[in-house]
């Protein structure tokens, strides 16, 4: 006999808006499958950030549109219309997201070309500041003209602008300018763990009053003092549910698979101390909570008194709903 919070689970429409692994080769997307046997009927998936050159992303793409292409029970999706057929056929549907604005090698056209391949959601600076607008990490000198024309770009085109990862005042200043509801994919409260990764309760809720949705990571060092466990991730939910509203809380667990990833990831991360100062990111591995930690979330969740209705939403019916008006 399923308990409510897996009958809610299985019942309600998942959506996770980011994974966290780096795509460098036909194994990282192999683990897509983590996501689709715990029951997520949505993933955004990198496909470049800003510590690589843009070409890399390039190359991502290719290999993964290909790699898509060939699975029986994972599509790409463009628009909400599509991942509602794929959903009711039983397959898990991606779209790609990049962080960091760099991908555009200065040039605004990229962000069609992008749009074109499947991207649909993109952040501005990957911790330090770039040609778009400043980095969590960084001293942020606010969003730039050409920032402003991607969001422009973005907006037309119907592209999910993404202020994770970004600098306080470039995500103020972005979140004032889209015409478009704005989204944090993976950004947890700094009320509750004060890391530059976290966002103070301004930016949740100027986020929720473009209409967007804050998307709860499940980074053990962005949760407490390296912390997966479900009642942690849980914690998170309820403060932002309690801030902002249900209705504009999701989940972006941005989870990567160990052996895919780990390894490899804190060895980028050690080489790389611009983007992840050491004082932010003290030593040893990075961990996450799973996808397969979601239906528990949802259980704790409802044992702390939402609603199935506001667990439904939190669960993918709020960035669905984002997503919907974004993307048609
Ligand atoms: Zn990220």
């Amino acid at each position: 006999m399923l308990t409510d919070g897996a009958k809610v689970y299985r019942d309600s429409l998942v959506w996770d808006a980011h994974a966290g692994f780096e795509l460098t080769c036909e194994a990282d997307l192999e683990t897509l499958y983590i996501w689709r046997n715990a029951g997520v009927d949505f993933l955004s998936v990198n496909v470049g950030f800003d510590v690589r050159d843009w070409p890399v992303t390039v190359k991502g793409l290719s290999l993964a549109r290909r790699w898509i292409d060939e699975q029986p029970n994972i599509e790409l999706i463009g628009t909400i219309g599509e991942l509602d057929r794929a959903r009711a056929a039983g397959r898990m549907s991606i779209a790609f997201d990049i962080e960091g604005m760099t991908a555009l090698n200065g040039s605004l056209d990229m962000v069609r070309f992008y749009h074109d391949l499947g991207v649909r959601q993109m952040l501005f600076a990957y911790n330090l500041n770039n040609a778009a607008g400043g980095g969590c990490h960084d001293d942020d000198t606010g969003l730039t003209d050409f920032g402003r024309e991607v969001i422009a770009e973005m907006n037309r085109v119907g592209m999910l602008v993404d202020c994770s990862h970004t600098g306080h005042r470039t995500t103020m200043e972005a979140m004032e300018v889209s015409e478009d509801p704005v989204i944090f994919s993976h950004s947890n409260p700094r009320a509750l763990k004060d890391h530059e990764r976290n966002i103070t309760d301004e930016q949740a809720k100027a986020c929720a009053e473009t209409g967007g949705v804050v998307g709860v990571n499940g980074i053990g060092i962005f949760l407490g003092e390296d912390d997966i466990c479900t009642a942690t991730v849980a914690d998170h939910v309820k403060y932002y549910v309690d801030l902002i509203g249900a209705s504009h809380v999701g989940i972006g667990l941005d989870y990567f698979h160990g052996s895919a990833g780990s390894d490899d990831f804190n060895e980028t991360l050690a080489g790389k101390p611009d983007f992840w100062p050491p004082e932010q990111y003290p030593g040893g591995a990075v961990r996450c909570a799973a996808p397969s930690q979601l239906a528990e979330l949802a259980g704790e969740l409802l044992a702390r008194g939402l609603c199935e209705t506001a667990v439904a939403g939190i669960l993918g019916g709020n960035f669905r709903r984002v997503a919907k008006s974004v993307w048609g």
